[in-house]
């Protein structure tokens, strides 16, 4: 659905590039967590996307068709990345507005809807200038959902939320997604959040995709072993959750949030001895440090 290819980017004046060869594809339905340090070159990558910058070299193609083409290419998308309302006119002449501009006011239907998934409805003849932080993340969110997008951009949705905010959110966007096919990519520092709600994620780093990685990628307990296990064959065979490497193998492998893992434990336990227990954290754990 969306291929990048060798995509670059050099601020004008910079010395250096604030992206370098990222290339990636997205699939139809995927929700795509964009994760990284501070300065990683996230926002100037969805920037890149949702047309905002032109990158300095490499493509990236929707459908087929080169994003930069032709204008119009951006019709099927739903941006968040700067506000883009205006705070002196009503919510709904907001979206209204919105709508009309990009040529969809048959989306108008979608207006009550959308605003009472953001729980913005009661607020609707209400103007932006005088809304809480999380209120005008709501208000950006609508106008990002109101057309009706096959493919989100949304970066840091979560910023300045409180915690019961950020999980209604994940929750709006997930079933939103999950409703309608959606495919997203949402950059934030909130991993917990991203985690309920990612299928994929890209790492970034220094301006390069350093990784990318599955994310239903669960926390592996290890346990180590006082020596091989005998007969690895039947092991496997009697849990076959875990992860029994070969004959020489002196340590096991097992989902920490596999139910048999008590069972593997004690069964080690009493044919091979057990030196030690260690819980391998998740990917986006590790690559945060909490590993
Ligand atoms: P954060 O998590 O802090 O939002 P990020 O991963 O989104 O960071 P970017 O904002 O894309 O990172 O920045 C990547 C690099 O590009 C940084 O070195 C930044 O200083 C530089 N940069 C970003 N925008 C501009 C700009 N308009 N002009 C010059 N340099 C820029």
């Amino acid at each position: 659905m969306l291929e990048v290819a060798h995509l670059g980017k050099r601020y004008p004046g910079a010395d250096r590039m604030a992206l370098h060869d990222v290339s990636f594809a997205v699939e139809q339905g995927q929700i795509v967590g964009l994760i990284g340090k501070n300065g990683a070159g996230k926002t100037t990558l969805l920037k890149i996307l949702a047309k905002a910058q032109h990158p300095t070299r490499g493509t990236v193609r929707y459908n087929l068709q080169d994003l930069f083409a032709r204008p119009g290419m951006l019709d099927d998308f739903g941006i968040m990345i700067v506000p883009v309302f205006y705070p002196h006119l009503s919510v709904v002449r907001n979206l209204e507005f919105y709508l009309d501009v990009h040529g969809k006011s048959a989306c108008r239907r979608n207006i009550r809807p959308v605003l009472e998934l953001v729980e913005l409805w009661d607020s609707r003849d209400r103007k932006p200038a005088g809304f809480s932080f999380g209120m005008k993340q709501r208000m950006a969110l609508a106008i990002a959902l109101v057309a009706d997008p096959k493919f989100m951009l949304l970066d840091e949705p979560f910023v300045g939320l409180d915690p019961d905010g950020i999980l209604e959110l994940v929750d709006v966007l997930a079933r939103w997604a999950r409703e309608r096919g959606v495919t997203m990519i949402v950059s934030s520092h909130q991993l917990k959040e991203l985690e309920s709600l990612c299928d994929r994620y890209l790492y970034m780093e220094n301006g390069t995709l350093a990784d990318q990685f599955d994310g239903k990628q669960p926390e592996v307990t290890v346990i180590e072993l006082r020596r091989s296990v005998d007969d690895p064959g039947s092991l496997r065979v009697r849990f076959p959750d875990a992860l029994v490497p070969d004959a020489q193998g002196v340590h096991v492998e097992i989902a920490s949030n596999s139910p048999m893992i008590g069972d593997v434990m004690a069964w080690l336990a009493e044919h091979c001895g057990i030196a030690c227990v260690t819980v391998k954290p998740s990917r986006l754990d590790a690559y945060f440090g909490k590993g």
